[in-house]
């Protein structure tokens, strides 16, 4: 079934001589697509932006796609961070790879991260993360991904910021220890709400339990998206409770 559909799209006819003019266009772009969606699922490395092949097969997006990703300039991580009052003093430094911008390719590639079960990407691009800022985190004693809450983890059956972790932690050779933050409450999901929805939903739902893990030491937390802020303020703020010496925020993206 699936290769008859590959056949059909029109550089197999073209290559077999086999004359597509019989078939109405509306069929031939919906016979298209079916085949795009299914060779996606057969062969997962095509570029989840532009669909072109030769892409790693441990990264969501080809080199161009990802050469075309917008760098976020250094200091305007803390900049965001710095408009909310409960952030301020909260970080000593923050870091972000990429702009989320809604044309680009950030959306599909923290979409896979986020729900297409591919933990693997989630390391890989942890790994990219960390080369890219390795020299500013010299000083980091422990990686500390930001928690999903027990019930979110159990759905969706992984935590795709303890996976960029865990490639973090590999490359600036620290230990990654995700125990030392957890969430003490469920909080709703971020994606819809505003601002001040965000702060209110999020306000004291992180914990710090091995307090003693934590005390004197300079934590690198790490997220995947840095929104408004207001999640990274709060899992800090609990670091800070447990006396860690310092919090330094690394994340993936920017929201734009
Ligand atoms: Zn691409």
């Amino acid at each position: 079934m699936f290769f008859k559909v590959y056949n059909i799209s029109d550089a197999d006819a073209n290559r077999s001589g086999r004359p597509m003019t019989v078939l109405p266009d509306s069929y031939r772009q919906t016979l298209r697509r079916l085949g795009r969606a299914l060779r996606a699922l057969v062969y997962p490395w095509h570029c989840l932006h532009c669909g072109a092949r030769a892409t790693h097969p441990t990264l969501p997006l080809c080199t161009d796609c990802l050469a075309a990703l917008r760098r976020v300039p250094p200091g305007e991580p803390l900049r965001r961070l710095h408009r909310l009052p409960e952030a301020i003093g909260c970080f000593r430094a923050a870091y972000s790879l990429w702009y989320e911008t809604p044309e680009g390719p950030f959306r599909p590639l923290h979409h896979a991260l986020k729900y297409g079960n591919r933990p693997v990407y989630a390391q890989r691009l942890g790994r990219l993360l960390g080369e890219t800022f390795r020299d500013e985190l010299q000083t980091i004693d422990v990686v500390v991904p930001v928690p999903l809450h027990r019930r979110r983890f159990l759905e969706r059956g992984y935590n795709q910021s303890a996976w960029l972790a865990r490639g973090v932690g590999e490359v600036l050779g620290r230990p990654v220890a995700p125990e030392l933050l957890v969430r003490v409450r469920a909080t709703r999901s971020q994606t819809h709400l505003g601002r001040d929805a965000r702060r209110a939903n999020v306000a004291r739902a992180f914990a710090a339990p091995y307090p003693e893990r934590v005390a004197g030491r300079h934590v690198l937390l790490v997220d995947d998206l840095l929104t408004t802020g207001a999640t990274a303020a709060w899992a800090a703020q609990a670091l800070h409770e447990a006396h860690a010496s310092g919090v330094t925020l690394l994340t993936l993206g920017l929201a734009a």
